[in-house]
């Protein structure tokens, strides 16, 4: 085995599938040595400011003490026992501690592997819910055009059509309603008219309550399928439409939690809370893969009043304490810290640092919602000159579709994080 960053990447190209590519990834690809603060060393040398947190969730920095920490202590003790007729102190400590943050009627908190997971959780506990009520034709899904909720099939199937490629998958994919994309947007003034999407998605509600186990969407930002921002009052409506309609409302905080939008989690924008709630990514500071599905009483309480009495789920690493333990840690560590005000001062830098973009000849749009800043262009990104041109300038920043954006840890200085908004700004320039 060689060390060289030239035969690893050739190693790679032999044998790894990496997401969204092709064998042997043509594209470009870099090797990572290790990780601090808010850096990633590649194998090269080279050092790059991490404007992705590794997909959103390294909200702390990358090898933090307090997260190591949590981590190598309770490796000590165990790494992992089934959850099946067993417990252990990191799983209840953290379910209560998620169940203390969370709005309050949900109560009770399943532990899961990934995001994709807890929303195929969210879903199922949605149908075996309406079984359980005696209402079995109530097992579709209403969501919004321009939503990801995971790579899984069923979620999936709430996926935006087009981005979550339902054309290749048809037949395998649950057929499941779609409302336009929610609106207006976040900062606009509220607009309830006949065309406003609160309308369409009232008629399709209304139309179709009596086939729909809940509504399925992430509160004010819809995330990988376009970096929507949307009125909180759209989700206030949605909330209340669900209500009159006997539908759960399902939010998926994934991307949303743990203060991303400058509040501890989305919904609280519109002050509404849903019956099921999915969290995960930044839910272990970005050291561990763990989510949950968080539901209410009478969610949990319905399903075991009717056969088969238990909610039909079990992964094997259901509720691991190393993750549990570091997802605790990480929670304790945010609540610790002023994390509204690292916010609010990364969505100011951001606002005013990326509205130089706003001129440049391709730019279609510049937004900014707390740690999110956002570049959408006219066409979509060549990823076979951007990436590159990024590392050039020292950061690591991840374009996808038509848009340009970072959503770094919150702990980032300023002048790291001007040096990401300046390499946003000339390598959109140069490559839009
Ligand atoms: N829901 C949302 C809102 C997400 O952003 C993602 C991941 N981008 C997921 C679900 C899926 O999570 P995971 O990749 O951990 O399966």
């Amino acid at each position: 085995m060689s060390n060289s960053p030239a035969d690893l990447l050739a190693r790679d190209r032999r044998c790894v599938l990496h997401p969204y590519a092709p064998p042997g990834t043509p594209g470009p690809l870099f090797a990572v040595e290790r990780t601090h603060g808010v850096h990633l060393r590649l194998c090269d040398g080279r050092e790059l400011v991490d404007g992705m947190a590794s997909w959103w969730a390294a909200i702390h920095g990358y090898n933090h003490p307090a997260l190591h920490g949590a981590l190598s202590r309770q490796l000590e003790r165990m790494s992992h026992v089934m959850f099946g007729g067993l417990t252990h102190e990191p799983a209840v400590a953290l379910c209560e501690k998620l169940v203390a943050i969370t709005p309050a009627p949900l109560t009770r908190v399943f532990l899961c592997d990934s995001g994709s997971v807890s929303v195929e959780v969210a879903l199922k506990l949605a149908v075996q819910y309406q079984q359980a009520l005696g209402k079995p034709q109530k097992r579709k899904l209403l969501t919004a055009l321009g939503g990801y909720h995971g790579d899984t099939l069923g979620a999936m199937s709430v996926c935006d059509p087009l981005g979550g490629m339902h054309t290749l998958f048809r037949g395998v994919l649950s057929e499941q309603l779609f409302a336009p994309r929610p609106g207006p947007r976040f900062d606009a003034p509220w607009d309830d008219g006949p065309k406003s999407p609160i309308a369409a998605f009232e008629q399709l509600l209304s139309q179709h309550a009596h086939e729909l186990a809940a509504v399925v969407l992430e509160p004010i930002v819809q995330n990988a399928g376009g970096m929507n921002f949307y009125h909180p009052h759209y989700l206030r409506r949605v909330r209340a439409l669900c209500d009159q309609h006997d539908v759960l409302l399902i939010l998926d905080e994934i991307a949303t939690n743990f203060g991303r939008t400058g509040k501890l989690f989305g919904c609280e924008h519109a002050a509404v809370s849903p019956d099921i709630m999915c969290v995960g990514k930044s839910l272990t500071g970005g050291v561990m893969t763990l989510a949950a599905t968080l539901t209410t009483e009478r969610v949990a309480h319905t399903i075991a009043g009717s056969e088969p009495g238990v909610f039909m789920h079990g992964p094997t690493y259901m509720g691991n304490p190393l993750a549990c333990a570091v997802a605790l840690a990480s929670i304790e560590l945010l609540l610790a810290s002023d994390y509204a005000s690292a916010v609010s001062r990364i969505e100011a830098q951001l606002g005013s640092e990326l509205a130089a973009c706003r001129g440049l000849p391709g730019v279609a749009d510049v937004r900014v919602l707390g740690a999110i800043g956002v570049v959408e262009l006219e066409r979509p990104v060549d990823m076979s000159k951007m990436q590159p041109a990024f590392v050039e300038r020292g950061v690591w920043l991840r374009p996808f579709g038509k848009l340009v954006y970072t959503m770094p840890p919150y702990v980032i200085e300023r002048a790291e994080l001007a040096q990401i908004t300046g390499a946003m700004h000339d390598v959109i320039a140069l490559h839009a």
